[in-house]
């Protein structure tokens, strides 16, 4: 199997040299960019599989660069894990919906980050694969894009088209935030004919009719939606 490619955009050179010399005895390959600007570049170009991304850079900050990252067909769904120092509040960085993976506090362990990215990897490849199948399951839910037989503990639910895209985007990514600007084009999913962009209309909907897996959807306030992990 191909070397997993990690891109390490940090500007702190100690902890920049730490993570690249835990990364590469643990098998992945690294490369480094000190700023935003240069990362960007980097991911454009270069492919990894994933990218670690400090919050606090010069220039380009973190927040803009993942924005960046997830507006770009190539790059959106490229796995961001992100760096964040103590106080700057992880879940201003889940809140905002910038869309990153995961995140991490520093200091972190280097044990800890590569536990991380293992995960966020795996999920990744699960993601990769079901969007190659027509069926998605997740905990008390299954959702079928072909035949259109979801079900809730093996009792069928009926759900409108909008409805299955929107469960289908937020159950692709758990523990990821959707905006609702993110989650009403994955509903429209670029048809000439508009489906109601409504999103809020479409989660409380999908909700009723859930019942007993209600919970496997959280809003995140003034923000937008996420699936349970
Ligand atoms: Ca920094």
């Amino acid at each position: 199997m191909a070397k997993e490619h990690v891109l390490l955009i940090e500007d702190e050179p100690d902890i920049a040299e730490i993570v690249q010399y835990n990364l590469t005895r643990e098998g992945f390959g690294v490369s480094v960019s000190r700023d935003g600007q240069t990362g960007l570049r980097e991911a454009r170009t270069r492919k990894p599989s994933l990218v670690v991304l400090d919050l606090m850079l010069p220039g380009l900050d973190g927040l803009e660069v993942c924005r960046q990252l997830r507006a770009s067909e190539e790059t959106r769904e490229l796995p961001i894990l992100m760096l964040t120092a103590k106080g700057e509040e992880s879940d201003i960085v889940l809140g905002l919906g910038v869309g990153a993976d995961d995140h991490l506090t520093k200091p972190f362990s280097p044990k800890e980050l590569v536990a991380r990215i293992r995960a966020v990897l795996r999920r990744s490849k699960a993601r990769g694969e079901a969007k190659q199948r027509s069926r998605l399951t997740r905990g008390p839910l299954t959702l079928d894009s072909e035949r259109f037989e979801d079900l809730v503990n093996e009792e069928p639910i009926e759900l409108t088209r909008a409805e299955l895209r929107l469960l289908w985007a937020l159950c692709l990514r758990p523990g990821r935030v959707l905006t609702r600007n993110e989650l009403a084009e994955a509903i429209t999913a670029g048809e000439a004919i508009i489906l109601d962009r409504n999103v809020d209309v479409h989660v409380s909907a999908v909700r009723r009719k859930m019942g007993a897996a209600e919970d496997l959807n959280v809003t995140v306030r003034g923000v937008g939606y996420k699936c349970r992990e």
